[in-house]
């Protein structure tokens, strides 16, 4: 073998074993999505994207397990995206930024509203969870939550009386009415109290999905459990964020 072959031969050697390597160091497809910011997400317009998780799919262990967390964002929420991005191509609401498309979701197609409401709460959920988390709210929330339920447990025993009485699939949420009082609703599907069909209009600051392919892997028919396991991964500083920010 002269030089010149040893060293292409050689180079060729090492960029096989670097795509090899990062092929198999690669640890999941969460990876290679874009990191964007929950604000970022709502003033998208088409086409719409799909966000990496803020955390690992195995994060949020043992209180939502890695399949669950895979199947949910790189599966259920992945194709609300994709087809919300199919429902909207060449149309005229595919200038419109999520927020718009969710503020102005009962003048859309059903495609269009399930779609555009599933993007927009599943980007929400991820946010307002975290690792290790849980624990006690502070800040204006923590103040607020007191004056309005007495205590956090009554608070918890509202909003997982929402989460449970919910029949069928959908959501429970916190949100905030002008003015900063704090109501707890749940609605049908995907639809959210950021709608104009809502029945109780806020804006979120918590959520708990409730859709059967949230939790059944792990708790099966016990969405009691799930919605008690989802308190440990209550990320408060960010929804005292969002309570701030809503003001
Ligand atoms: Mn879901």
């Amino acid at each position: 073998m002269n030089r010149k072959n040893f060293l292409q031969k050689s180079i060729f050697s090492v960029l096989a074993f670097s795509s090899f390597k990062g092929f198999s160091f690669k640890s999941s497809y969460n990876d290679s999505l874009k990191k964007m910011t929950l604000n970022e997400v709502l003033a998208e317009t088409t086409p719409y994207t799909l966000a990496a998780l803020p955390y690992g799919v195995d994060a949020l262990e043992p209180h939502i397990d890695k399949m669950t967390m895979e199947i949910h964002h790189g599966r259920h929420h992945k194709a609300y995206v994709d087809n919300l991005n199919k429902a909207l191509l060449d149309k005229p609401e595919a200038k419109m930024t999520l927020d718009e498309l969710i503020k102005n979701a009962g003048k859309m197609l059903p495609m269009v509203r399930n779609n555009a409401g599933g993007h927009w709460n599943h980007t929400f959920f991820w946010s307002i969870m975290a690792p290790k988390a849980g624990g006690m709210p502070t800040g204006n929330v923590a103040a607020q939550i007191t004056k309005q339920f007495g205590t956090l447990d009554k608070f918890k025993e509202e909003f997982t009386k929402a989460a449970t009485s919910r029949f069928g699939s959908g959501w429970a949420w916190l949100t905030v009415e002008k003015g900063g009082n704090l109501t707890v609703s749940s609605t049908a599907n995907q639809d959210n109290p950021m709608m104009d069909v809502a029945e109780k209009k806020g804006m979120p600051i918590l959520g708990l999905d409730v859709w059967e392919h949230a939790y059944y892997l792990k708790y099966q028919n016990k969405r009691a459990d799930y919605v008690t396991a989802f308190w440990n991964l209550v990320n408060w500083t960010k929804v005292e964020e969002l309570y701030n920010a809503s003001k």
